[in-house]
Parts: C-alpha cells; sequence; structure tokens
C-alpha cells in the first residue's frame, strides 16, 4: 500500500527581499503509512506549520517532491487538489476556527455543503459525527455558547464528516486547559485505533504527544529525530 504521506528533499524556501532567504524546510524525507499516528514537535520557526500546509495541500513546494495517496501531487489541476483537501483530509485548527452564530449542527454540515452531499444525507451524517465526538447534545448551541473544548470537540466532527484517510491538526489543544487537552487527545486515540484514521498533529507539549506512536521532531527546516514511542495509556 502507497504511504499516505511521502516526501523526498522537500524545500520550501521564502524570499525576503534584498537578498534573505529563509529555508522554511530544508530538504525533509519523511513517509507516514495509513494508520499512522504522528506528533510533530520542534522549537518555533522550525518548519512545523510549513510542513503541515504543504502536507495540507494548502501551500506547495519550492522544490521536492510530495505524494498523497500516491499521486505525485505537482502533477494534479488546482481542481484535483481542492477534490482532495476536502475528501481525504480533515484540518483541526488551535483556534477552532467554526462560524460564529452558527450552530454546532450547521458548522460541522459546512464540508459537505462544499462537496456536494444532499442537505438530508448532510444532517444525519453532521448528526452521527457530533455524536462520535460526545457533543451532539449541543447541536442547536452557537460557539459563544461553548467551552474550549467542546469547540474543539465540534471541529473535530466537521473534520471527520467526509470520512478523510487523513487528519493534520496545527496544535489543535493550544488554546485548552488540562482538562479538555486530555479529552481532545482521547478522541484522536480513538479515532485512530477504532476508525483507522491516520493523524498528523502539531504539538509543543510534551503530554500531548505522548499519546502518538510516532514522533518526529524538526529543527530549522529539517527533521532532526523521528522515533517510535510505546503506547501509553493516558494518566
Ligand atoms: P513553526 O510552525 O515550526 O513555528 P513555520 O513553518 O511557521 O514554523 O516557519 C518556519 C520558518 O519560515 C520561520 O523562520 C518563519 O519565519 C518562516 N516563514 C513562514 N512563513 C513565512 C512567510 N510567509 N514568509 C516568510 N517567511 C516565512
Ligand atoms: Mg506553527
Amino acid at each position: 500500500m502507497e504511504p499516505v504521506v511521502y516526501t523526498k528533499d522537500l524545500q520550501k524556501i521564502y524570499d525576503l527581499g534584498g537578498g534573505g532567504r529563509v529555508a522554511a524546510l530544508g530538504g525533509v524525507d519523511l513517509k507516514i503509512n495509513s494508520g499512522e499516528f504522528v506528533a510533530v514537535m520542534g522549537p518555533s520557526g522550525s518548519g512545523k506549520s510549513t510542513f503541515m500546509h504543504i502536507v495540507g495541500l494548502l501551500d506547495e513546494p519550492t522544490s521536492g517532491i510530495y505524494r498523497f495517496e500516491g499521486s505525485d501531487v505537482s502533477t494534479l489541476s488546482a481542481d484535483e487538489r481542492a477534490d482532495i483537501r476536502s475528501r481525504r483530509l480533515g484540518f483541526v485548527f488551535q483556534s477552532y476556527n467554526l462560524l460564529s452564530r452558527t450552530t454546532a449542527l450547521e458548522n460541522a454540515e459546512l464540508p459537505m455543503i462544499y462537496s456536494g452531499v444532499p442537505e438530508a444525507d448532510r444532517h444525519r451524517i453532521a448528526l452521527e459525527k457530533l455524536a462520535i465526538v460526545g457533543v451532539d447534545s449541543l447541536r442547536d448551541h452557537a460557539p459563544n455558547q461553548m467551552s474550549g473544548g467542546q469547540q474543539q470537540r465540534v471541529a473535530i466532527a466537521r473534520s471527520l464528516v467526509n470520512n478523510p484517510g487523513l487528519i493534520l491538526a496545527d496544535e489543535p489543544t493550544g488554546a485548552l486547559d488540562t482538562k479538555s487537552s486530555k479529552e481532545v487527545m482521547e478522541l484522536f486515540t480513538h479515532l485512530n485505533k477504532e476508525q483507522g484514521i491516520t493523524i498528523l498533529l502539531v504539538t509543543h507539549e510534551p503530554d500531548v504527544a505522548a499519546y502518538a506512536k510516532r514522533v518526529i521532531t524538526f529543527r530549522d527546516g529539517h527533521v532532526i529525530s523521528d522515533r517510535l514511542q510505546d503506547e501509553k495509556v493516558a494518566a
């Protein structure tokens, strides 16, 4: 089976003008297989978000190879890339990115509007996913009527509605208290174990990374360590 993510000598160079350049990624070789649960760590500025944006087809590398589920992304049209983004990838952000004055149910339904799922199915599927993440009772609540942890659960439900193979989460617990953080990580663990969804998440916190099966550390645009860790039962 093709890896979900394969990169070879992936580079992202920013021209800063005046001859200055930053190698946000200085040649990254990585393979992430289906079913993995990976935490990406590293200091601020080490290239984590740049890597996530390229993997999520939100940005393009300056050079190098990126294959998603076996297809060389550089050969795809903008429509084909948008299709992968909408059908194969789920995104979770630190700041939840829910629409305000919009209910949990409507927020969870949004990606299905873009992917053309009929309205009747949208309600059913969104409710199903809200139930999986444990916030179906909040279906009619707007974001400002929910705690941070509840909002992040809705955002995770939203990431699930098109049945992605890979969830990309950039510091998903960065704005949460310890208890909500733990609950969100238990939820990712459940989605990885029970539904086989591949998870790639960025975190600064060792406690959060401890939930992953593999930890990749970036520094100055390079991978400086890549190790498997024992599965831990959350304390
Ligand atoms: P991290 O997520 O690990 O904090 P980033 O991927 O955001 O790191 O950034 C990696 C490096 O690339 C940093 O030096 C950052 O300043 C630089 N960088 C990121 N985005 C841009 C941009 N749009 N223009 C110029 N430099 C950028
Ligand atoms: Mg970042």
